[in-house]
């Protein structure tokens, strides 16, 4: 019986190292496509507004990069959501909204405006990876 505890303990412990490495890897993902995101748009703006004269194609060219790049952007997002937890301010509750709740709250870098399940409060959440 003490074995048993002790491999199931082993196993647990096994299983979040896992995890904590599963999410690790997403939030590497979503930083790397946010990165590499932000660079590109901003060498395809530099490029078309030295290359191309003003006016409607250059505008036109703008405009597709800036609703292209929301592609990218969507997609770290919904890596961001799926890696680890949000910790509420107030109550210190875990927990993982949806993707429509990541989308539409405030946030600057991973810390989002979100409410809280347990005590229904708004509060800026900290993403925690474990
Ligand atoms: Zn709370």
């Amino acid at each position: 019986m003490e074995n048993y505890d002790k491999r199931t303990e082993e196993l647990l412990l096994e299983m979040a190292n896992k995890e904590n490495q599963h999410n690790k890897r997403l939030m590497t993902a979503m930083w790397t496509i946010m990165i590499v995101s932000v660079v590109a748009l901003y060498a395809i703006i530099a490029v078309v507004t030295t290359l191309i004269p003003e006016g409607p194609i250059q505008l036109v060219i703008i405009i597709v990069t800036l609703i292209l790049f929301m592609i990218p952007c969507f997609i770290a997002l919904k890596l961001e959501t799926e890696a680890g937890f949000y910790e509420c301010k107030n109550c210190h509750h875990k927990f993982v909204p949806t993707y429509k709740e990541v989308v539409m709250a405030m946030h600057t870098g991973t810390t989002r405006h979100l409410k809280c399940p347990e005590c229904s409060k708004r509060t800026w959440c900290k993403k925690v990876l474990k």
